[in-house]
């Protein structure tokens, strides 16, 4: 720093800053709504990921719950037919649509979403199971990604499913979960009688059979969207 002599005597011409002052005030709830209004809160999306997971329940976790509820194995449906797959690489989340018309004849229909699901570009030893994504619009061609396995009690999920099972025992409990799929709404569950007990009495987040019954082709299929501990039990 070169001296110019000015540095010891400048602060004799400077008039020390006065500023008025300020009473504090305690926001009011009004003013905060407003404030958030303007000033977002920004995350990077890996942060903002994790926070819109934090508390969301793994599919062993629901099926756990419905082990539970159920006490019983299923046997395996073979009707169920996965319709489709739709990921999503830059937000990390594959959906899973599929119908049953299992044993009772019924067509149900079913969504299954797997979060901080890991893509890449190149397929190699851990990333080997291949996922298109096709643009919106039709005219862009087809996004080819290479996904990890999906691991069953690591991957936060979200399921539903149409029928009344789901309804009745599930959705309920799921959707404070953040474990309700498909920007479905959890439809009230209204006890007709009061004289056979719940039907789910420990208000456990589970899934339907079908649910399970997705799991279970998405374990079988070749190389495997899911892998881990399944347990081969619900
Ligand atoms: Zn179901």
């Amino acid at each position: 720093m070169v001296e110019t002599g000015f540095e010891s005597i400048y602060h004799l011409f400077e008039k020390p800053l006065k500023e008025p002052v300020k009473r504090a005030q305690k926001p009011t709830s009004r003013s905060r709504r407003l404030l958030e209004k303007v000033e977002p809160v920004r995350m990077p999306p890996d942060d903002m990921q994790s926070a819109k997971n934090e508390g969301r329940l793994t599919l062993r976790q629901m099926l756990d719950n419905s082990k539970k509820i159920f006490g019983r194995r299923h046997k395996q449906d073979r009707s169920i037919k996965i319709t489709k797959i739709s990921p999503y690489a830059g937000t990390r989340w594959i959906r899973f649509d599929a119908t049953s018309t299992g044993e009772d004849n019924k067509m149900y229909n079913m969504t299954l979403i797997f979060y901080k699901v890991d893509f890449t570009d190149e397929k190699d030893a851990v990333h080997n199971r291949k996922v298109d994504i096709t643009p919106k619009g039709g005219q862009q061609r087809i996004i080819r990604k290479w996904m990890a396995p999906i691991n069953i009690a690591k991957n936060p999920a979200a399921a539903w499913c149409s029928c009344p099972d789901f309804q009745y025992r599930h959705e309920w409990y799921l959707q404070p979960k953040k474990s309700l799929a498909g920007g479905h709404k959890r439809r009230p569950y209204k006890r007709k009688t009061r004289t056979r007990p719940s039907v789910n009495p420990l208000k456990l987040p589970g899934v339907c059979k079908h649910l399970y019954q997705l799991a279970l082709k998405l374990e079988a299929s070749n190389p495997p969207f899911l892998v881990g501990p399944t347990g081969h039990g619900m």
